[in-house]
């Protein structure tokens, strides 16, 4: 309701061009009743916080020549605190075809991780305490037994995420030396992770072996004449380089480094525990291939394909542990006790492989049989069909997924999608607003109360269904969906 600006405050005999003025008091807005009780839950200032912001932006609108609601703002208050209680990360449906995708939050939790977590926040714990002893204890030392076990690794240690495990590794080892790293494995991984940029901040002098699509064993023996402090091989998870290439097999390089007297170090980025082929995936490095092979230390993530809490793991030598987990940055990149807790549920998981394609949502999803996805498919483009308005063109059609966050670049996951295409069978409609249509319609998506994520391309709009798996989620809230107009 569209009402003239109040006069409540001011004397009516003023300049009537004042009309800010003709706003409410706080005080006076305050004692709206639909603000009654709020005070009490919420806390007063926030309230009062709340308040003043509506009532500014009226009065902006009022100065601007333009009309307000006078008796919305209560409910325009109501709305602002709801807002600002609500917790600042929203759950969205993840239907990007991305099933490890960094700017959802990676990896979804294990239950027993999300369980653990909670007992850990809950009450105190002997998170650094010998129970038998009843003194100061080993922080993380059962994780790190754990990971010990899992991997075959003389010693571990676990921090912050893979970034800060590569940064600790080069600290340590190499502060002021050099470290030779092939052209080829220069990575930059979404989220400022450059290898060059984090080996020069760790200290170490970076010296490029080889070319980007191929480097020799005789190439690094060249290197081994500025006395590097270690030679470091990443996983080129992001990309492929395909075509007329060249890398030089771990066991090669490890057994030079041997020679030489220096650690060999591998970054595998994703990292995974458990042979993906037993998913039907393409087969992926281990971790405990990568130490087989002959490194020194293998650094990895715990959120990637380990399916578990942000977090970086360095497994590997004992000796070379030891000088890490003495490094003051050891200290400021260390874990929390929740991720302790939730990282060591996720790894508990991995003592029972049979089971993880169902206890870690990760791997289940991307194991996820495609009649499965295809069932959750048909059932969404079954629904949306006669809810679309004129012109859209639901299907449910193959499409592939990635796993993403690095792991696996070159292979693709068949996967089923529903599919919208604006105005087919409508020629006339211009490219450009077939563009809007579509930019217009995932908009639409992410302002559903869960919003749902997907993505536009090759004409269409596309929800890959792998990581759906309570369909209800999505389609209890089709019917608040926005569809855009045509032009
Ligand atoms: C992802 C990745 C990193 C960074 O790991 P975070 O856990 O995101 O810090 C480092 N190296 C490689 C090869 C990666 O794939």
């Amino acid at each position: 309701m569209l009402k003239p600006p109040l006069m409540t405050q001011t004397d009516a005999s003023a300049d009537p061009i004042t009309v800010p003025a003709g706003l409410p008091s706080v005080d006076r807005l305050l004692q709206d009743v639909r603000l009654a009780d709020l005070p009490d839950r919420v806390g007063r200032s926030c309230v009062v916080e709340a308040a003043r912001t509506v009532l500014d932006e009226a009065r902006s609108r009022l100065l601007a020549g333009g009309r307000i609601d006078a008796d919305g703002l209560a409910d325009r208050v109501v709305a602002h605190v709801a807002a600002a209680m609500a917790p600042s990360l929203r759950p969205v449906l993840n239907l990007t075809g991305t099933v490890v995708h960094t700017n959802l939050g990676r990896s979804a939790l294990p239950e027993a991780a999300i369980e653990a977590m909670t007992r850990a926040a809950r009450q105190p714990v002997d998170l650094e305490y010998d129970l038998a002893a009843g003194k100061r204890g080993d922080r993380g030392g059962r994780l790190e037994a754990r990971i010990r076990s899992l991997t075959g690794a003389e010693a571990a240690t676990a921090v912050n995420n893979n970034a800060a495990a590569v940064m600790l590794v080069l600290n340590t080892l190499a502060n002021r030396r050099a470290v030779p790293v092939s052209r080829g494995e220069l990575v930059e991984i979404g989220g400022s992770f450059r290898l060059p940029d984090i080996m020069r901040r760790a200290g170490a002098r970076l010296v490029e072996v080889g070319a980007t699509n191929r480097t020799h064993l005789k190439d690094y023996e060249e290197a081994m004449a500025a006395r590097p402090a270690l030679v470091l091989k990443a996983h080129t998870s992001n990309y492929a380089v395909i075509g007329f290439t060249k890398a030089v097999p771990e066991k090669e390089l490890a057994a030079l480094c041997r020679r030489c007297g220096i650690p060999f170090c591998i970054d595998l980025g994703s990292g995974t525990l458990v042979d993906l082929d037993r998913f039907g995936l393409p087969h992926e490095p281990t971790v405990q291939e990568a130490l087989a092979s002959g490194a020194d230390l293998v650094t990895f993530s715990g959120d990637k394909l380990l399916g578990g809490p942000q977090a970086g793991v360095i497994a590997g030598r004992a000796d070379l542990v030891a000088r890490i987990k003495k490094n003051p940055m050891h200290r400021a990149f260390r874990l929390d006790k929740l991720r302790i807790a939730a990282l060591d549920a996720t790894l508990a998981l991995y003592s029972q492989p049979e089971q993880l394609a169902e206890t870690v949502p990760t791997l289940r999803w991307l194991a996820r049989p495609l009649p499965d996805i295809r069932v959750v498919a048909e059932r969404v483009a079954v629904h949306l069909e006669p809810v679309a308005p004129d012109g859209w063109q639901v299907e449910a059609i193959d499409c592939f997924s990635q796993i993403g966050s690095g792991a696996l670049p070159a292979e693709a996951l068949p996967s089923v999608a529903v599919r919208l295409t604006p105005q087919a069978g409508r020629p006339q409609m211009g490219k450009r607003a077939a563009g809007r249509m579509l930019r217009d319609l995932a908009a639409a998506f992410r302002a559903l109360p869960v919003p749902a994520i997907g993505r536009v391309g090759e004409g269409a709009f596309w929800l890959d269904m792998r990581c759906l798996e309570k369909p209800e989620t999505l389609l209890g809230q089709i019917d608040s969906l926005a569809w855009p107009c045509p032009p």
